[in-house]
């Protein structure tokens, strides 16, 4: 009633609306002002981490936080006032656009903050314009000798630290993947397991660093976590300059084009295609877009929190998800962050990238000068995962409907600027008959695939066209012979695509025939295309040029696309392939149907890595702390795909120098039943009670995970032990670990993406827990990679993949301590390899387990002592 009645100060509405239960609260948010006052500065959303990024002091208990509130609007209020505020150009003129829009802060704002003398320039006038630069020449062919990159690696170590003759090692191994390479088609390729603490990072920089310097090429390091290459940037400031004496970076930071902020789709959000409270948040982001450093809005210096503000799917609306781009057509081409980030790699002496993004740059990089050929994998156990996405096949309801909006543009009433191939196209339409008439029947062509409404038609049983019609069936023999107990549970479901009905094979031929009526012209305007380039008329001009370029581009893809599909649906009718797993699949979330479709993956996904990655590379290196299982390297060479090349890979070991046998003890608890949530809650709650916070508690069910947090959350918060929740907090993954770090009673529970992203050396992080063993969901991709690679020897290697993985959250570094607890009754010793060799693993009760969390790391230390003395 108070915030309904006066609008009160708030941090972080959405969270405080979740945790009252009451989700139409609003009111003041200091984070919104924050945004406003320093746009692209680094705030941890909480009363301490506000008042670390202002520089107040932080909040004593809960208690003092209204105060500090006050303190803090206070202070970003005085900033606006005084001379020294750094943000200050542009922040009037988008005051008066978010006064006419009502942004609460706005009236409050308003007599501080000062006209300027001058009108202030557009943002899309201040953004400056990329360069032009002329190709790199090929890099020069040179051998690193093992001296010199020692001498570089104590350059980067710094001449105090100590000597690490695992990582001397590790420096000289990742060397020879720099070697000139022998033959075509055989790149050099090195798997190098690397204990957590050998210091691997520095490790391989240091023969990189040296090898971009002496022969002037580009290396690509690709990483699987954004948290992993945000502190790559930071790493490889110790051998590269943040700018070279030209002005350009030698290190630049590479993501999917989804990641980046899309001008043109800003503009057209800041000039109406916003309403409401999306629309303050365009000018909030527009605030950001004249600060940031690289226009990454997901990971990058946008704050993670600033999208869940507004609780819409805005940011993700101003990004480029659906390529829709239409490059030099656009009018702000020469500022375009994602324009730039790509010709800055193409000069860079490295560009730290993602796995998925390495891939699809070296399946199809619009420019040859951005096809890795030196590329470290590092977090390498997961290529075989980002492998295995990137050449997935799907047809599916949304995918199809993505590209009917691609060709045939927006349906009516829909908002904002998409506009179809026609529209897109309309000078080569008008100026070349054939390309004009092969975009009109590619439009006709494509009004077979689904349209808006296409899930409400299918579950009336009213699909229309043929592949809806296709879709419709896809969806009534998955519900059919569906077994994975998904129905009742509200889950996805899906059946296997074999001995399907009649009617999915006849309907799945039409829809094929429907696909080829859509490809054959869109080939044809490729082919006119590229004649229009080959014979350019008068008046097409650099821009033109570039325009028609990244057409042909787009159009390619798209039809390599739709020949996927089509051999897809091709297979439905005949005999399997056994290269591929395919499989019926409706998508659900709470029961609730988002999508339908047929699915195919790769059996060994490495097989087409090794076509498109390996074999154009000239040196490969995979390197992670859980790349083999315990001594075994079979594992991780069949997962490196050099099999496929007949290569043979080099191979390098370095352990930990960690002392896991006195920081670390593994507890088995074995009496909390499975199955019984109850049970499962009670274990939580007084697990981090004994700990007194700091407890990473990882699931492997979302379902299990809510069910658990909204048992023991408020006992918990009563204690002054938060709780935060992946999937039940409106917070992104990236700001709960930042939340989770900065303070040592906060507890964390999350999925799969915690167990691997979460880098949280020190205090705030003291015991990992986890509800049981991590077993692989049983689903039919699955069972066909199980059969195909020895049964349960394939499950057991996963999940001691999984296990290790969690473990290493633990112990970042030396000084780190803490228990690893798994609530499982019947935890098998085959899986215990997954540990550290010399890590204490005990089986007990949850009362002792309680007992030893209580007396926390130092316990640990303490248990290793006496059973030192017992032992002497
Ligand atoms: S060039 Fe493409 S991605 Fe860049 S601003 Fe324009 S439309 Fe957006």
């Amino acid at each position: 009633m108070a915030a309904a009645d006066t609008p009160v100060l708030l941090l972080n509405a959405p969270l405080v609306a979740s945790r009252l239960g009451y989700p139409d609260l609003s009111g003041l948010d200091l984070l919104e002002l924050f945004a406003f006052v320093h746009p692209a500065r680094f705030c941890v959303p909480t009363p301490k981490g506000l008042a670390h990024a202002l520089g107040i002091a932080e909040p004593a208990s809960d208690d003092a936080v209204p105060a500090l509130l006050q303190r803090a609007a206070t202070a970003l209020v005085a900033t606006c006032r005084g001379e020294q505020w750094a943000e200050r150009e542009g922040a009037w003129s988008a005051l008066q656009s978010l006064m006419r829009l009502r942004w609460p802060w706005a009236q409050t704002l308003l007599p501080h903050v000062a006209q300027p003398e001058r009108a202030e320039r557009w943002l899309f006038s201040r953004l400056p314009e990329w360069e032009e630069a002329a190709d790199r020449p090929q890099p020069a062919q040179i051998v690193l000798e093992p001296t010199e990159i020692e001498a570089q690696l104590d350059h980067l170590t710094g001449t105090d630290s100590e000597r690490r003759e695992g990582q001397r090692d590790y420096a000289r191994a990742a060397g020879k993947v720099f070697a000139p390479r022998g033959e075509r088609g055989s790149p050099h390729v090195l798997l190098a397991q690397a204990g957590t603490g050998i210091g691997k990072t520095l490790g391989y920089l240091a023969p990189t660093s040296l090898w971009t310097t002496a022969s002037g090429g580009t290396a690509w390091v690709s990483t699987y976590t954004k948290n992993l290459q945000r502190q790559l940037r930071a790493e490889a400031r110790r051998a590269w300059p943040e700018r070279r004496g030209d002005g350009s970076r030698p290190v630049v930071v590479r993501k999917g084009r989804e990641n980046y902020l899309c001008l043109l789709n800003l503009e057209d959000a800041l000039q109406g295609g916003f309403g409401g409270r999306a629309a303050m948040l365009a000018q909030l982001v527009a605030r950001w877009a004249a600060y940031t450093q690289d226009g990454d809005m997901i990971g990058g210096d946008l704050p993670g929190w600033l999208g869940t503000l507004f609780r819409k799917r805005g940011i993700a609306a101003l990004t480029d998800q659906r390529g829709e781009c239409v490059y030099a057509g656009c009018p702000h081409y020469r500022k375009c962050f994602i324009e730039r980030a790509s010709r800055d790699s193409a000069q860079a002496d490295v560009v730290i990238a993602n796995h998925a993004l390495v891939m699809v740059n070296a399946a199809r990089a619009r420019d040859p000068a951005n096809r890795p050929t030196r590329i470290v994998f590092d977090e390498g156990h997961h290529v075989f995962d980002a492998a295995d996405s990137t050449f997935a096949a799907a047809l599916t309801g949304q995918e199809a409907i993505e590209l009917r909006r691609w060709i045939v543009g927006p349906e009516r009433n829909a908002k904002g600027r998409r506009r179809g191939l026609a529209a897109r196209l309309a000078d080569i339409a008008s100026y070349d008959d054939a390309g004009g008439e092969a975009i009109e029947a590619a439009v006709e062509a494509a009004h077979a695939l689904p349209a808006d409404g296409w899930l409400q038609r299918m579950a009336e049983g009213e699909p229309y066209g043929p592949l809806e019609a296709l879709l419709s069936a896809v969806r009534g023999a998955t519900y059919a012979r569906d077994e994975s107990g998904g129905q009742e549970a509200g889950y996805g479901i899906e059946t296997e695509a074999s001995q399907l009905p009649g009617n999915v094979v006849e309907l799945a031929q039409e829809a094929q025939a429907a696909l080829a009526r859509i490809r054959q012209p869109l080939s044809r305007l490729g082919a006119r295309l590229e004649a229009v380039l080959e014979d350019a008329p008068d008046w097409l001009d650099t821009q033109g040029r570039a325009r028609i370029e990244g057409a042909r581009h787009s159009l390619t893809w798209r039809i390599e696309l739709i020949q996927a599909w089509e051999a897809l649906l091709a297979r439905l009718g005949g005999p399997a392939d056994p290269e591929f797993v395919d499989w019926l699949a409706v998508e659900r979330s709470e029961a609730r149907e988002f999508d339908v479709g047929i699915h195919r993956r790769w059996l060994d996904p490495m097989k087409p890595f090794a076509r498109v990655v390996l074999e154009p590379a000239h040196g490969v290196m995979l390197t992670s702390a859980t790349l083999r299982d315990g001594d075994d390297w079979d594992g991780a060479i069949a997962r490196s795909g050099a099999g496929h090349l007949d290569v043979a890979p080099l191979l390098t070991a370095a352990e930990s120098p960690f002392d896991y046998a006195r920081r670390a003890e593994v507890l088995i608890v074995t009496d909390v039943p499975r199955g019984d949530l109850a049970a499962l809650a009670g274990a939580y709650a007084r697990l981090i009670e004994a700990a007194g916070g700091g407890v990473l508690g990882l699931f492997t069910a979302v379902r299990r995970l809510r069910a658990v947090y909204g048992r023991v959350a408020d006992r918990l918060a009563r204690t002054g032990l938060p709780l935060y929740a992946q999937h039940v907090d409106p917070i992104d993954t990236g700001t709960l670990v930042d939340i989770f770090r900065d303070d040592p009673r906060a507890s964390l529970l999350g999925t799969d993406a915690l167990r691997d992203g979460v880098d949280v050396p020190g205090e705030s992080l003291r015991c990992v827990l986890l509800e049981q063993v991590p077993w692989p969901r049983p689903d039919i991709l699955h069972r066909a990679r199980r059969a195909a690679n020895g049964g349960s020897t394939h499950d057991d290697r996963i999940i001691r993949a999984r296990l290790a993985q969690a473990f290493g959250r633990l112990i970042r570094t030396r000084d780190d301590a803490g228990h690893f607890v798994v609530l499982s009754a019947a935890f098998p010793s085959r899986l215990l390899s997954a540990f550290p060799p010399g890590t204490p693993v005990i089986r007990l009760t949850l009362q002792e387990a309680l007992e030893r969390v209580e007396r926390g790391a130092s316990g640990v230390a303490v248990a290793a002592e006496n059973s030192d003395e017992a032992t002497q």
